[in-house]
């Protein structure tokens, strides 16, 4: 029997109640053998039995869970739409409201390891040695204003590195049950692509926040990204949901601004947030400092709008 068929087999397939000991190999190569992917829709739950220390072995499923982290990516294929700067400063309000946050950082560029006053070439294990190594992933963790799973250049391999790896697009989720029920929140920040990296982070995920700078442009995107993220609810990751799209670099003085919001909200209504984040340099001027905004000026405005998105992610429910 070959490799593909035997992973086909019924007990290799997550999704499933009662079945007995972990396999070596879960049934992520089913996405590749036509739909399959779907029966393994709830692996990324996390599991209730899998959090203790260091969950090396794919865990089995259970109902939906209830308890573990809210896995929440941030995308939008475009750059510059502060991706980073939302990942970064929501990660350190939620961390101030008294959760516990890991980051992830998925962009090649480390921009985010950066930010937090890590630098990427001195980094020995990566993000690239969960995905392609299966490295664990305490072992990339530094412990800085919030944890942060770091990034090095090596990444910018690392698509290339799985795309032979069966189950390539489940790595980045395998990886994070281990850490599940050490934090109530994981926020992975992504590459301004579609590629595998993202699809990890969205395959991974319970809601995606997309930051969208608000001219007419940059939300042309948003219907890419959404057919995206309708072919990853198909065929890997069927509850993934918007939690939420952010308008930022928001210049309030120009009436521009204020139409393209307007038309964010006709085209996505509630799924808008409230919250606008506003241009202000002070976002420009703390990661040089290697530190969040709410760490820079905490009395600032530009802190205190990540503060208010935190309250509305929290108040939507965990
Ligand atoms: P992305 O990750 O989407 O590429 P970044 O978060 O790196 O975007 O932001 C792009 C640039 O814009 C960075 O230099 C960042 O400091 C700056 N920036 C982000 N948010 C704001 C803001 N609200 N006001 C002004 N500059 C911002
Ligand atoms: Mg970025």
């Amino acid at each position: 029997m070959g490799l593909l068929q035997r992973f086909a087999r019924p007990e290799y397939r997550l999704g499933r109640e009662g079945e007995g000991e972990p396999v070596a190999v879960p049934a992520q190569s089913s996405v590749q053998e036509g739909g399959d992917g779907v029966s393994s829709a709830s692996s990324f739950a996390p599991d209730v039995h899998a959090g203790q220390q260091h969950q090396q072995q794919p865990s089995q499923p259970s109902e939906p869970a209830t308890t573990g982290a809210k896995v929440i990516a941030f995308a939008n294929q475009k750059g510059g739409v502060a991706k980073t700067t939302t990942t970064l400063n929501l990660a350190v309000a939620f961390a101030e409201a008294g959760h516990r946050v890991l980051a992830v950082d998925l962009d090649p560029q480390g921009n985010l390891t950066m930010s937090q006053g890590i630098d990427p070439d001195s980094v020995e294990k990566s993000m690239y040695d969960v995905l392609v190594n299966n490295v664990p992933i305490r072992d990339v963790v530094r412990k800085r204003e919030i944890d942060v799973a770091c990034a090095s250049i090596d990444l910018a391999g690392a698509e290339i590195a799985m795309s032979t790896k069966i189950g390539r697009e489940r790595s980045l989720e395998k990886a994070l049950k281990a850490v599940l029920d050490d934090y109530d929140f994981v926020c992975i920040d992504t590459p301004p692509s579609l590629g595998l990296l993202t699809i990890n982070a969205l395959t991974a995920a319970d809601k995606v926040i997309v930051p969208v700078q608000c001219e007419y442009l940059s939300m042309r995107g948003l219907i890419q990204l959404q057919n995206t993220l309708s072919m990853i609810r198909e065929e890997l990751n069927p509850d993934v949901e918007i939690e939420g799209i952010l308008p930022t670099l928001v210049d309030t003085r120009t009436v521009h601004a204020k139409e393209a919001i307007e038309i964010l909200e006709e085209n996505f209504g509630e799924r808008v947030f409230a919250t606008r984040i506003r241009k202000t340099i002070r976002f420009a001027e703390a990661p040089v400092k290697g530190t969040s905004v709410l760490k820079y000026d905490p009395e600032g405005s530009a802190a205190e709008s990540y503060r208010e998105l935190a309250k509305e992610v929290l108040e939507n429910g965990r």
